[in-house]
């Protein structure tokens, strides 16, 4: 590991004075020079990797952004560095938010859901190989310099959104139900604060794909919101990830379902967000629409599906993810029709066992 610089800072305004000259979405060379570090389960090890290069951290684990709480208007705010376990067991999100329960807990490991912070997930990097591998030609890690991936191994890499530049994928499972529940990203800097749509808080690569969000570069993720509208899909959720290992494996598809049903059975409201696929979570208005008013039916889901793929396409040794998005779609729609399966949070008799399994037990492939 190279020498760095390593402050902590006790409130906002100093961490986000320490990133002064760019840390938030670290773009260039080897991300960028000053980087936040709260949880530090991908940033370190990327540094210990040399494949990002900050010549200083700023350690913000002492700012008082690690409360979950209510707000007024029924919602939710999740604070940055609270931790994924934390908020996946918090019990207002158990209940009112479970597909959000159901997401965090397909990811990773426990270990890591309890260093992990939620504004640290969103600025996880891609899993992308040629991205780890210094000696590789990547954009992402050096802007220039080619990407390996393309004509190289694809497996886990993008039917959507890709371009010329950089075909990976955006890991998180977490952001995917938060893209599906229409989450906002409280961020603040010296310029003053805003809230961006999770769903616009990562970028398509594009020819710039050492960017992986819109983040300016003195941004601090301070909160993320839960709308109180997106309780309305309690009832009605369903995250199903398929993955190599049954556990600790990245998505190759990820779908958040979710769906708001009348009495009579049919759709009211529906959300759909894809994981895997893109440099980030995958959303279509239009796939949505489709399913208004209509009844929850393979058929219509299968439509859905065919208009939320709209483009896909693979990169040989991924082909198979354009057929396993559609089904995984299809599949979670189905799943969410029957009713919400609720994580009990509790270790099973005989032993126990990946918490995430409770929460999808038909997500494993
Ligand atoms: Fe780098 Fe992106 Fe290409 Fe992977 S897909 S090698 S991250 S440019």
């Amino acid at each position: 590991m190279r020498p760095f610089e390593y402050v902590q800072a006790e409130d906002v305004a100093t961490a986000v004075a320490e990133s002064a000259g760019g840390s938030g979405n670290g773009s260039g060379s080897f991300g960028g020079t000053v980087k936040y570090v709260a949880g530090g389960t991908n940033i370190i090890d990327l540094m210990k990797e040399d494949v990002m290069r900050p010549v200083k951290l700023v350690d913000i684990n002492a700012l008082p952004l690690a409360t979950i709480q209510e707000t007024a208007s029924g919602g939710m705010l999740l604070g940055a560095l609270a931790r994924n376990a934390d908020t996946a067991y918090h019990p207002v999100v158990r209940t009112r938010f479970p597909l959000l329960t159901a997401a965090i807990l397909a990811g990773a490991s426990p270990q890591l859901r309890n260093m992990a912070t939620n504004g640290g997930n969103l600025l996880q990097r891609t899993r992308c190989f040629y991205f780890y591998d210094v000696v590789a030609p990547c954009n992402k890690r050096e802007p220039g310099t080619g990407c390996s991936a393309i004509g190289g191994l694809t497996r886990q890499h993008a039917i959507l959104g890709a371009s010329e530049q950089c075909i990976a994928t955006h890991p998180s499972d977490m952001c995917v139900a938060l893209a599906a529940l229409g989450a906002g990203v409280h961020v603040t800097s010296d310029a003053g604060s805003r809230v961006i749509p999770l769903i616009d808080f990562h970028r398509l690569p594009g020819d710039r794909p050492d960017l992986d969000t819109n983040l300016a570069a003195d941004e601090l993720i301070t909160h993320l919101e839960l709308p109180a509208a997106a309780a309305a899909f309690a009832g009605h959720s369903a995250y199903l990830k398929f993955r190599d290992r049954a556990s600790y494996s990245f998505a190759l598809v990820s779908a958040a379902a979710a769906l708001d049903l009348h009495d009579d059975g049919s759709i009211q409201q529906a959300r759909i967000a894809i994981g895997g696929v893109a440099h980030k979570p995958w959303r279509s208005a239009e796939a949505e629409g489709l399913l208004i008013g209509g009844q929850p039916t393979t058929a219509n889901f299968s439509r859905a599906a065919d208009a939320l793929l709209e483009g896909a396409v693979g990169q040989g040794d991924n082909d198979f993810k354009v057929g396993m998005a559609h089904r995984a779609v299809v599949r979670a729609m189905t799943v969410a029709t029957a009713g919400t399966v609720t994580n009990t949070g509790e270790i099973p008799p005989g032993g126990p066992a990946e918490p995430g399994d409770d929460a999808v037990p038909n997500g494993r492939n």
